[in-house]
């Protein structure tokens, strides 16, 4: 048998492992990252053609670069907006909306700020560094959707209160919205099974979701081309990337 069929062959034997065990479960979550959505044409941030090669994500995405230079901030989200606003969810996100409507109590927690997952049809998002499709006033409650693309001239005033508007991200030095992490904390603590993929587990707070999950009795199950620092507290590790693998492993439940 060539190395292929061998690795074909362990990998239905634990897709089959898995799905034994959590067939008859109820509270499914899926912690995803950056390489989910990679497949759609949104590089990830670490890797060779990840964001951060090619830009200082600390002056471009940080609350302090956007105080010091809110245009520059705002060339970068709109250069992002544009990809994100054209890219699709691709079969890895649309698998997982699948899911949904058979198992009802799953819940996506994501640290995406790409929206692919509203886009392929998922319901019960968290999303945990906010929208990049989205903005806010940076002194009113102003809240709006991008449309195809931000008007220039940058940075884009409120309409309401002519302040500058600020993407709805989580920017690095902003701490995470504390209604959206309570919920989060709260769905993985209770949650029977925790799929974690396409994120390396490197960004806090949300890398310590999976050790709620799994303080309180939840299968962990990792799904990564690559391990990560956490792959060796994880129940089942499938290595391949989310588009190969999370059809055929969702399909099977
Ligand atoms: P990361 O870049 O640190 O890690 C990406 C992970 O995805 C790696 O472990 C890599 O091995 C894996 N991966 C690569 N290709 C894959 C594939 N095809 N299928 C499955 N996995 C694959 O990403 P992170 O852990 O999400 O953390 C980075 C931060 O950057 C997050 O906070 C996120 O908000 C932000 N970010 C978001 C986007 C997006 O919205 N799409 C893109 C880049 C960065």
């Amino acid at each position: 048998m060539d190395n292929n069929n061998n690795n074909n062959n362990n990998k239905s034997n634990i897709f089959q492992n898995i799905k034994d065990k959590i067939i008859d479960l109820d509270k499914f979550v899926f912690l995803t990252g950056a390489g989910i959505s990679k497949e759609s044409g949104i590089p990830t941030f670490r890797g060779p053609e990840g964001l951060w090669r090619k830009y200082d994500p600390m002056t471009l995405a940080s609350i302090s670069g956007f105080y010091e230079d809110p245009k520059l901030v705002w060339e970068f989200y709109k250069y992002r907006q544009e990809l994100v606003y054209n890219c699709s969810p691709n079969p890895g996100h649309v698998s997982i909306a699948d899911f949904e409507k058979i198992k009802e109590s799953s819940y996506v927690l994501t640290q995406n700020i790409d929206g692919l997952h509203e886009k392929a049809g998922s319901n019960n998002i968290i999303e945990l560094h906010g929208n990049i499709l989205k903005v806010e006033c940076t002194v009113c409650k102003f809240k709006d959707k991008i449309k195809e693309k931000i008007e220039e001239p940058l940075p884009p005033i409120c309409k309401i209160c002519k302040n500058t508007l600020r993407p709805s991200v989580i920017l690095f030095g902003e701490p995470l919205n504390q209604e959206v992490w309570e919920k989060a904390e709260q769905i993985s603590n209770n949650c029977d099974v925790m799929f974690i993929v396409g994120t390396s587990l490197n960004v806090g707070p949300v890398n310590q979701l999976p050790l709620y999950a799994k303080r309180n009795g939840a299968i962990l199950i990792e799904v990564n081309p690559e391990p990560t620092v956490f792959t060796e507290i994880m129940d089942y590790y499938v290595q391949g990337s989310a588009t190969e693998v999370l059809p055929q492993l969702l399909g099977i439940v």
